[in-house]
């Protein structure tokens, strides 16, 4: 089958939206999804600065959502018409997926970021029959078909706006997942969150969801008044004094602090603002060694990084559209929808802070 996708031939020109081929149809296991929207997340865009080890060209894209149009063997539980958020991919038998843990898979960085399952490789080609990369976290859903392993994709409610929903599958799921999986935050606990990103945004809202008093900051004002409307007290990031600001707002330091910007001095401002035993996540990738000032993991402190909300995609993915059901999850006031012949818009939007979370609609 032919559809358009949008490629990426090298790590430094624009998305090209043009015809692709997909030669057969899904194998055992596998499902064919039609794509109606796919979020645009920073991790597609960092393949730009992967140092090659990403392999181009390639359909990038991994918030897809969409409807099942064809199953693969009879062990997929998902049938056609099935409306589904896809997610990243797994294994499925490594010890950590074993312990309901996929996003830390023995081979998540080979399934998801450097080229894919392999054994489908050749089906993927472009219009004059040349190769692209196999499957990019599983999906490769800047398209208007992704054929995704079964494992990935999240039945949802058909009543929902599908196309809305991609984000749910990455995004939204990281910074939700950080508050309410790994943090564990309930009603009165105390969170301060660094950046107001899409991650943040969403664990903003997971936050004020649960009850939690969450200061949110960010060095866009834009970013910040998003923040306050959904519950956070906003703090501009490059002030003097911000994690005094910080423990002065919730009665002496964060039980819990968020860092979504990989910035070594806002890192270092977050285990400030920490109270003993505070605990602090991280989700942006670190291009530096990472200075820690002395003693500032003391009395209990500590860090971790935090990848993909520490959720299991088919437990929590309807966990976050029930709260968005009953008005407590408002994602879809993050995002902006673009036609998918206008990515490389999106992608500039997305890199000048002028939209929190761009969905591209094929
Ligand atoms: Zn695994
Ligand atoms: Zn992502």
């Amino acid at each position: 089958m032919r559809f358009d996708a949008a490629v990426l031939r090298s790590y430094g020109s624009p998305f090209s939206v043009e015809e692709v081929v997909l030669d057969a149809g899904p194998a055992e296991g596998e499902i064919l999804v039609r794509i109606a929207g796919c979020g645009m997340c920073r991790t597609d865009l960092a393949v730009r600065r992967s140092a090659g080890r990403s392999p181009l060209p390639a359909v990038l894209g991994h918030e897809g959502a969409g409807v099942v149009v064809e199953t693969g063997g009879p062990d997929t539980g998902l049938s056609t018409g099935d409306h589904v958020v896809l997610g990243f991919d797994s294994c499925g038998h490594c010890r950590t997926c074993l312990s309901a843990a996929p996003a830390y898979c023995d081979s998540f960085a080979s399934l998801n970021l450097f080229g894919g399952r392999t054994e489908h490789a050749a089906r993927f080609r472009d219009v004059a029959g040349g190769e692209l990369a196999p499957r990019w976290f599983g999906q490769s859903s800047f398209a208007g078909y992704a054929m995704v392993p079964a494992r990935n994709a999240v039945r949802v409610d058909a009543s929902l706006p599908v196309e809305l929903l991609g984000p749910l599958g990455c995004g939204f799921l990281t910074g939700a997942g950080a508050v309410l999986n790994s943090f564990g935050v309930g009603p009165g606990d105390t969170l301060a969150v660094f950046g107001a990103g899409a991650v943040g945004l969403a664990a903003v809202m997971a936050a004020t969801a649960a009850g939690a008093v969450t200061v949110a900051v960010d060095r866009f004002p834009e970013r910040l008044a998003l923040a306050e409307r959904f519950g956070a007290v906003a703090l501009r990031a490059g002030s003097s004094g911000l994690a005094d600001r910080i423990r002065d707002r919730t009665d002496g330091g964060a039980q819990y602090a968020l860092d979504t910007t990989g910035s070594a001095p806002l890192i270092n401002d977050a285990l400030r603002a920490l109270r003993p035993t505070g605990h602090l996540g991280l989700v942006a990738r670190l291009r530096s060694a990472l200075p820690l000032e002395p003693g500032s993991l003391d009395r209990g402190r500590r860090i971790s990084h935090i990848c993909e909300g520490d959720a299991v995609p088919r437990l929590f993915v309807p966990r976050l559209t029930g709260l968005w059901q009953a008005g407590r999850f408002p994602f879809d006031q993050l995002i902006r929808t673009y036609p998918l012949t206008d990515i490389n818009e999106a992608e500039r939007d997305c890199e000048a802070g002028r939209v929190v979370k761009p969905v591209l609609i094929p």
